[in-house]
């Protein structure tokens, strides 16, 4: 079977087997709304599915078939797994620390990434939570589209695999890390060393957080967490996390959420608390 099928039905499975098991263990429930999330993680499927295999695959193979004529395809199939895999993969992590570092410092870009960052929950739905536009600047999109016309398909589609297991593990509402932990406190110092060099579910469920444990202006990889010890951007709290999300995430117009900056919508009003006096011009007196 083709290797960009292969990997396609395999990621599908996993993530729809873990999507499974959190529905089943009743803790979706837990998110205010849990319509619009699943409306955003189906566009974030159909998005991922679509865009980087028809739309930058084609532009990157157009572009090569233009500069090269052709030769280039599968020019690069002769060069070891064992060493193209890890080329691929610490580069493209490095590359995703950085844009995703720059998301977060970048005002129009963090319009685009800040749809990962409106779930109030966090579970694996949220992997595939993001504005459509962000699927194009990931730079995973763009490597794969050159490798697999270059003949690097294997060892892109393993970094792929990496990555998309870390997701999952690090997005899932189970905190298994700090589970793990109490189990076998005799680990820690185990523990310690793994936390500086991959990323968590505790570091990743602090980039996601506001208030007590919270990090959200750090902790920017998505595997290889060195990157962020590196750049000095790492913070481990070694605790659960209680509030997700963003303060304005209920003011959010979910066609801006999705399609920014093609969609520009204002802030939708304060929802009203129960228990708010009602202002008296509301109330016609
Ligand atoms: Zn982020
Ligand atoms: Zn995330």
């Amino acid at each position: 079977m083709d290797i960009q099928i292969l990997l396609g039905i395999t990621v599908l499975a996993i993530f729809l087997l873990a999507f499974a098991i959190e529905l089943g263990s009743g803790r979706l429930r837990k998110s205010p709304r849990p319509g619009r999330d699943a409306l955003f993680t189906l566009t974030g499927l159909l998005s991922q599915g679509m865009i980087p295999g028809a739309l930058i695959g084609s532009v990157a193979g157009y572009t090569m078939a233009h500069l090269w004529g052709g030769e280039a395809a599968g020019s690069l199939s002769h060069i070891p797994f064992w060493f193209a895999f890890p080329v691929i993969f610490l580069g493209e992590e490095m590359l995703h620390y950085w844009i995703h570092r720059y998301a977060h410092e970048w005002r129009w870009l963090w319009k685009i990434h800040r749809t990962h960052h409106s779930a109030q929950e966090l579970n694996v739905g949220v992997v595939y939570r993001y504005n459509v536009f962000w699927v194009m600047l990931l730079p995973q999109s763009w490597v794969g589209a050159f490798a697999f016309y270059l003949g690097l398909g294997e060892a892109f589609a393993a970094a792929v695999m990496v990555t998309f297991l870390t997701n999952v593990l690090t997005h899932t509402t189970f905190r298994w890390d700090l589970w793990l932990r109490q189990k076998m406190p005799w680990s820690e110092p185990l523990w310690w060393l793994l936390e500086r060099v991959i990323t968590l579910p505790d570091t990743h469920h602090a980039h996601h957080a506001y208030g007590k444990g919270a990090h959200p202006n750090g902790n920017y990889a998505v595997t290889l967490f060195i990157y962020d010890v590196i750049f000095g951007t790492a913070k481990i709290p070694n605790r659960r996390q209680t509030s997700f999300g963003l303060p304005i995430a209920s003011r959010l117009h979910w066609a801006e959420e999705l399609f920014w900056p093609l969609v520009k919508k204002p802030l939708l009003p304060k929802p009203v608390k129960a228990g708010d006096a009602v202002a008296p011009a509301a109330t016609g007196r």
